[in-house]
């Protein structure tokens, strides 16, 4: 149970990194922005001229570009290498002009709190301008943080990147089966593929999962999902292969599309149950445990009010009923109501309006639908229970590396 929250918390958490980012990239144009606003009257027609261009990992301690740019017009006197992990979100660091040969450098350093995993992909570009007040930039160029210390194996398909270390070499073609198997879905339900190719970055070996954590002190969770990564990472165990590419990869794939496509509420039933539906391995009987959950007159309110909430001792319990609202939703409206259900509430609609109107129901109706079909009384309770148990095969469905 705990580690469904701590990865819960981590979602929740990386939702407020993204925003953070979004935040400073917003704050790094303006800068940039208020650089090129006045330039100098004597501007003249600058010929550029690129050298050679290089990335060079660090990891775990950041990457090192280096250039050789020159103007006719003038020296280098400013400048940033600005690269992103995934479309939407980007960082940028100040360039250096080293005097003596005049080649640019800039470098990135993860400090407390940016944490990186190797592998991820960088799109990068240089921003210049010389001493007449010229601009330039490079074309983008593409790299990957590598990790160079230890055997990684890398697969690629046209749904996934996955890197993984310290596990059998099959939870690569796993993961990326597992992906292509579940490709149509994805497109009909969100109403294309993502803008970009996810990764997945699977740890087997402990002391390589803890060693890209900056300034965590327990980096004691079972996986991270990050829109500004552009993936997931996740520990795995070798016993644990299919649940891992089939279950894992898949749920937190699904938080990508979500970010990328609408606008939902993280740790909330809503949207975990969302990314649990698209789960092709599931761990265990989730629409069995709401059923029996029904038959013993415990299945709580869902749509007015709280609803089941995702963390803590129940965690599971609203992942689970969650799951079935949205098994309930594609079983009757297909995946063309999934799609327009997101896509409603992507353009600001209210969750429950966005529901009605693509039910064509009242919001007392779908309850009560979504209650008969589990097998539970049509009347939601008016006071929310809270059960003394709650069934389970095990209280603690997923605990890798343990
Ligand atoms: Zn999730």
């Amino acid at each position: 149970m705990a580690e469904w929250r701590k990865r819960w918390r981590q979602w929740v958490y990386s939702s407020v990194a993204l925003l953070l980012a979004l935040m400073v990239s917003g704050s790094l144009a303006l800068e940039a922005l208020a650089q090129e606003d006045s330039p100098p009257t004597d501007q003249t027609a600058a010929i550029w001229t690129v050298g050679e261009l290089t990335f060079e990992s660090r990891y775990p301690q950041g990457f090192v570009f280096t250039a050789q740019i020159s103007s006719s017009a003038g020296p280098i006197v400013r400048g940033r290498v600005v690269w992103s992990h995934a479309p939407g979100t980007q960082k940028s660091r100040p360039v250096e002009v080293d005097p003596a040969t005049g080649r640019l450098i800039a470098t990135w350093e993860p400090g407390p709190g940016e944490s990186a995993p190797p592998w991820l992909g960088l799109t990068y570009v240089w921003s210049v301008g010389d001493a007449a007040g010229n601009a330039f930039e490079t074309e983008p160029r593409y790299a990957e943080y590598a990790d160079n210390s230890r055997r990684w194996l890398r697969s690629e398909s046209e749904d996934i990147i996955v890197f993984s270390q310290g596990l059998p070499p099959e939870v690569n073609e796993l993961t990326l089966a597992a992906m292509a198997e579940q490709r149509e879905t994805y497109r009909a339900a969100w109403g294309d593929l993502l803008p970009y190719k996810p990764r997945a970055i699977l740890f087997g070996d402990r002391e390589a999962w803890n060693e890209w954590q900056v300034g965590v002190s327990s980096p004691n969770y079972a996986g991270l999902t990050r829109s500004e990564w552009g993936g997931t990472v996740q520990r795995g165990t070798s016993g644990d292969l299919r649940q891992l590419a089939y279950g894992t990869v898949l749920h937190e794939v699904a938080h990508l599309y979500q970010d990328a496509f609408t606008v939902m509420p993280a740790g909330s039933w809503f949207t975990e149950g969302n990314a649990t539906f698209f789960e092709l391995e599931r761990y265990y009987d989730y629409e069995g445990a709401v059923r029996a959950l029904a038959a013993a007159g415990q299945l709580p309110a869902l749509l007015e009010g709280p609803g089941p909430g995702v963390s803590g001792r129940n965690a599971r319990r609203g992942y689970d009923i969650g799951y079935t609202f949205w098994k309930w939703l594609v079983d009757n409206y297909g995946l063309e109501g999934h799609r327009a259900l997101v896509t409603l509430i992507g353009q600001g609609v209210r969750r429950n309006n966005a529901i009605e109107q693509v039910t064509g129901l009242s919001l007392a109706e779908v309850e009560q639908r979504w209650r008969v079909w589990l097998g539970a009384s049509p009347i939601p309770p008016t006071l929310i229970p809270t059960p003394p148990f709650f069934f389970l095969p095990s209280p603690t469905p997923y605990t890798p590396g343990k």
